[in-house]
């Protein structure tokens, strides 16, 4: 048996999540919060039982020691001592192309993550504080590295390569590298061993739809192209992010609008998606209203659903015969009306929805499709946390 902490640091958060492994059993969750922020707050998870407290929480160094301290807290049974992680499994965002694979942590592969800054400055710079940090408080802990971007690395070029001058790529590394890696790689293996396939055998499409959204086309088992490119901004419609638009909007905006590039930047990734075309970036917000029979909000939420439509369309040309479409994340796994929508008029396809089945809810992987559909309709429930320990498990094994 092996405790694993899998942790996550955000510019002033860090979300953590305490596994033992092999089993893959959640001991604990929870979070650091408003890190730097005057009084911030933890909290916890375990057993259904919620307990936080708020307190002054100046660095992310305090931050970490403060789960440690409530991770040693003898009423929860967790550790008596830091000394009882063996290894801490750090989410970070960008691999660029140096990192295919989980990693181990060292000084070699620290530096890579901080030549990395300019790709993700708002990701991997707290990514590597979160490491720094870890290093000191959970010393004897193996630290590794998982990257969001890792499971897109076996794009072929046809796929990654952008049509731009051939030097930014070569000189700049300007490509296509995907996110939410971790999640696509979890539920395509969920979703095959479901199936009853091997996994590398498998061809899907899998569908995260969260807060940000992405799509990856799997083919035998690994991702052959995805919606999100160098940036998190491309592909889908997402709760304030633009997706796919027209890069000769931004010069219109600028040359006869007078916008700056800062604004439009602003705009494309926190006043635009679902945000720009209803007001609201929540999916929960936008199906009430919908149900409401508010004009604007069935628009945006028919913009959302047919841009997924036109991927599915696009990665079944890419991948051939596929096995499963499958739902994830937030809005994957709750919204019956998001899945109905992209899924109507595809029979052509060998994809039917079940109506019935989409509706019921719960919290396992399950098959919303007719029984005769030649294409199963997945949903299947993404745990990037528990995905992170696995890996972390893997690798020290
Ligand atoms: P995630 O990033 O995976 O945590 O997903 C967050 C998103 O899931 C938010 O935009 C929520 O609005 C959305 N979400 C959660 N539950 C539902 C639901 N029942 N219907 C529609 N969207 C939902």
């Amino acid at each position: 048996m092996m405790k694993i902490l899998v942790i996550n640091t955000g510019s002033s958060s860090i979300k953590f999540a305490l596994f033992q492994m092999p089993n893959g059993h959640e001991l604990v969750s929870g979070l650091v919060e408003q890190i730097g922020e005057g009084i911030g707050a933890i909290s916890l998870e375990i057993n259904g039982e919620k307990h936080s407290e708020k307190l002054e929480i100046p660095n992310h160094q305090r931050g970490l020691t403060l789960v440690g301290t409530w991770l040693m807290n003898p009423k929860y049974h967790l550790i008596s001592s830091p000394d009882e992680v063996h290894a801490i499994g750090h989410r970070v965002v960008h691999g660029g192309e140096s990192f295919q694979e989980t990693t181990v942590i060292n000084s070699e592969v620290k530096e890579k993550i901080k030549e990395l800054f300019g790709l993700a400055p708002l990701h991997n710079p707290p990514n590597y504080e979160g490491i720094e940090v870890a290093e000191k408080v959970f010393a004897k802990a193996t630290q590794v590295a998982v990257f969001d971007t890792a499971f897109h690395q076996s794009l072929p070029p046809k796929a990654f390569h952008y049509a731009l001058p051939k030097y930014l790529y070569a000189d700049y590394g300007v490509r296509v590298y995907g996110f939410h890696g971790t999640s696509h790689r979890y539920v395509a293996r969920v979703s095959a061993q479901y199936l009853g396939i091997e996994p590398q055998k498998a061809n899907l499409i899998t569908i995260h739809l969260g807060n940000g959204a992405s799509m990856a086309a799997v083919k035998n088992g690994k991702s052959i192209d995805t919606s999100l490119g160098m940036t998190p901004l491309s592909g889908l419609v997402m709760g304030t992010r633009v997706g796919d638009v027209d890069p000769g909007v931004i010069f219109y905006l600028e040359e006869e609008r007078g916008y700056s590039i800062q604004k439009v930047k602003n705009m494309l990734n926190r006043e635009s998606g679902m945000k720009g075309l209803a007001g609201d970036n929540d999916l929960r917000a936008i199906t009430e209203r919908v149900a409401n029979k508010e004009e604007e909000a069935q628009l945006a939420l028919d913009i959302y659903c047919y841009r997924i439509k036109k991927y599915i369309g696009a990665y079944i040309a890419a991948i051939g015969p596929i096995h499963a479409i499958v739902f994830t994340a937030g809005v994957g796994e709750n919204s019956a009306i998001v899945r109905q929508m992209v899924c109507e008029e595809m029979t052509h396809l060998g994809i039917e929805l079940d109506q019935t089945k989409n509706t019921i809810r719960l919290d396992e992987i399950r098959e919303v499709n007719v029984a005769d559909s030649r294409v199963k309709i997945l949903v299947t429930p993404t745990n990037e946390e528990l995905e992170i320990a696995n890996q972390t498990y893997q690798l020290l094994k």
